[in-house]
């Protein structure tokens, strides 16, 4: 793949973030983006590496209307030494082709996607951040961009790459949030969109999450369409249970996201040696196991936060307090662990850092 790359000026520098203690998430752009079209017939086209800016789009581009959109979320880290590190990155690369077959949208070569971000981030280099706990959080995304209200999937797409500075999720260390169980609305049912990363499933958790806020909880736990009782995720995160000495996550059962996460956690504890179980998990059990002492911790997982502890979890009249509203043993060292890895001050003995060079 040819990569055209035209620098920014500079005056179409964009302003860099004085202070890495106050980036924030999703609140900083970095000076270039990849472009890439796509048409039926002709395939991938068009690679280019240019100035960020906005996108000129046909009003009646197909995204704008029917939602055709997929994208995806990972970070690059600023390693020992200056090196840069992503984590996993194929995995992303894979899903987002997943992601694209659920909404009948192009494949991307993962080699052809891997080389797109190599290029970016070795043009912007300078925006990746230095102090531990922050990355350059990178979004990949793709669109329907044929003009036409027909229903039907787009001839042409536009997949773009922006990157920008995001600051440490935990200034405090692991700092666990408070969960209102969500009974009314859902997230995703079993054959949704629920296993694509979609901007839809975000549109469609919008209002469950404002109104847990309203009540004065950070997220909500997703439960199953079917009978509200299985538990699916956490928020924007897959979610775990520690129950006496064994670990619990739902299954991949459809409408939950498979989280690049959530599998590097079941890997690294498989290899701890703990109990480790994907099944199926509901509010009676989880209930019963609060009562009774077993419930020893929740936390929710994901690129943003890599291990999100849960402190509390509201359901119906009842408030669930795990481990006393403190991140627990198995959380504090999960979250070691993944992020030491990808800082490279772990030994990645899984292979999953990938470095730019
Ligand atoms: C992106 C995402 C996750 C986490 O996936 P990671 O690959 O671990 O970042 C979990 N749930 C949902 C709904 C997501 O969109």
């Amino acid at each position: 793949m040819d990569i055209a790359i035209t620098l920014a000026t500079p005056e179409q520098r964009r302003q860099k973030p004085g202070d890495e203690s106050s980036l924030g998430f999703g609140k900083f752009f970095s000076d270039h983006m990849f472009l890439m079209r796509y048409r039926e017939g002709t395939g991938w086209h068009d690679a280019r590496i240019v100035p960020y800016r906005p996108l000129s789009l046909d009003p009646a581009a197909m995204v704008l209307h029917y939602g055709q959109e997929i994208f995806e979320g990972l970070k690059g880290y600023r390693g020992a030494g200056g090196t840069v590190c992503l984590f996993r990155p194929e995995k992303n690369f894979e899903r987002m082709n997943l992601s694209a077959r659920r909404l009948c949208m192009p494949q991307i070569p993962v080699k052809e996607a891997l080389a797109a971000v190599t290029a970016l981030l070795r043009v912007d280099r300078g925006w990746i951040p230095g102090s531990r706990g922050t990355s350059l959080y990178i979004r990949p995304t793709m669109i329907a961009t044929e003009p036409g209200l027909g229903v039907r999937p787009s001839a042409e797409y536009l997949f773009f790459i922006i990157t920008g500075p995001v600051g440490s999720y935990y200034a405090r260390g692991l700092e666990p949030v408070r969960i209102l169980v969500e009974e009314t609305y859902v997230r995703a049912a079993k054959g949704g969109l629920g296993e694509a990363k979609a901007g839809a499933n975000y549109a469609a958790s919008l209002l469950a999450a404002k109104n847990a806020k309203e009540s004065g909880y950070d997220q909500v736990l997703w439960l199953s369409a079917d009978g509200r009782e299985e538990v699916e995720e956490v928020g924007t995160m897959n979610i775990f249970f520690v129950i006496g000495d064994g670990i619990v996550t739902p299954p991949l059962s459809g409408s939950i996201l498979p989280g690049v996460t959530r599998d590097s956690v079941l890997t690294i504890t498989r290899d701890w040696g703990m109990n480790v179980s994907e099944r199926r998990i509901g509010m009676q059990e989880l209930r019963r196991a609060a009562a009774d002492g077993a419930l020893r911790e929740v936390f929710g997982t994901g690129t943003a936060a890599v291990i999100s502890p849960v402190g509390a979890l509201r359901y119906r009249g009842d408030e669930l307090v795990v481990n006393g509203g403190a991140p627990g043993d198995v959380s504090r060292k999960l979250f070691a662990e993944i992020s030491g890895i990808q800082y490279g001050e772990i030994f990645d003995r899984y292979g999953w850092v990938h470095r730019v060079e």
